[in-house]
């Protein structure tokens, strides 16, 4: 699905100052591309991914994902959008008690999926992911490359349209980076869903992004296909 900003604004008032992480912005993101937002810490990358599904909401403007108008929507019918909105964290967000099945199946109770299809779907995803033996197992017993595979598998649960990335490799050595970026890749082409990627690492937007904002002070200043921006002198 495409995501469109239109004069979108978010301020964030701290301690009585405003801070402007994102100044007015007006940005298409393509449907069934994969779009990175690179910039240094504090640029307005997260507060631009977190107004996609509106974990923030803007203090002006208006999103759309696909033909849903995300700030109009009541918050019954957000909450009900944003289950095919998929996210995957720096962090992986896992929940220690649960084991990897109890993880996925806690995010497919959510959005109500069939209960007498959650056990198949979860053995779907897993396998997708590469983790079919890891079913049972604790995230602590899970090395970090198979706790974003969960993370993945997670987010990817209630067939979402959309998949956010925070920063989902920063915590991984460089192998396994490699290996979630060509997951992600492989899920971009097969399931044809739209990838936005937030991400600190120039190498990461290299090897996976099509096109690439780039973000400081609250603004994107610049945007093109990736062999453009990182070809300028
Ligand atoms: P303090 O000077 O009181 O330590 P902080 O910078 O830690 O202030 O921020 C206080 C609050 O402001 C946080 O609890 C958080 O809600 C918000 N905040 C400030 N910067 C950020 C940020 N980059 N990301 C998320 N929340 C932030
Ligand atoms: P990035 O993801 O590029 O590091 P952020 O979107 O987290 O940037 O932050 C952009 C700006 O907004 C920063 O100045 C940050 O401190 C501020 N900010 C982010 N979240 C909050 C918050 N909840 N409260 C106050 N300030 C915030």
């Amino acid at each position: 699905m495409s995501i469109v900003f239109k004069d979108v604004t978010k301020t964030y008032l701290h301690k009585g100052k405003e801070i402007n992480a994102l100044r007015p912005t007006s940005l298409t993101i393509h449907e069934g591309e994969i779009f990175g937002l690179i910039g240094f810490s504090g640029a307005g990358k997260s507060t631009l991914l977190r107004l996609i599904n509106m974990l923030e909401s803007p203090t002006s403007g208006t999103i759309h994902v696909g033909d849903v108008e995300m700030t109009a929507l009541s918050n019954k019918d957000l909450r009900i959008k944003r289950q095919k909105i998929g996210m995957i964290f720096q962090q992986f967000n896992l929940i220690e008690s649960k084991t990897v099945a109890e993880n996925i199946n806690f995010v497919l109770k959510a959005a109500d999926y069939p209960k007498d299809k959650r056990d198949g779907r979860i053995d779907e995803l897993l396998e997708l992911v590469g983790l079919s033996d890891k079913k049972t197992v604790y995230p602590k017993n899970l090395s970090g490359g198979q706790k974003q595979r969960v993370g993945i598998a997670r987010a990817l649960a209630n067939d979402p349209d959309v998949l956010l990335s925070d920063e989902a490799t920063s915590a991984l050595d460089p192998d396994t980076t490699k290996t979630i970026l060509s997951l992600l890749k492989r899920i971009n082409k097969e399931l044809g869903i739209t990838i936005v990627v937030i991400t600190h690492e120039m190498e990461v937007i290299k090897e996976l992004a099509e096109r690439v904002g780039v973000m400081s002070d609250g603004e994107i200043i610049e945007l093109g296909d990736v062999y453009q921006i990182f070809s300028q002198p």
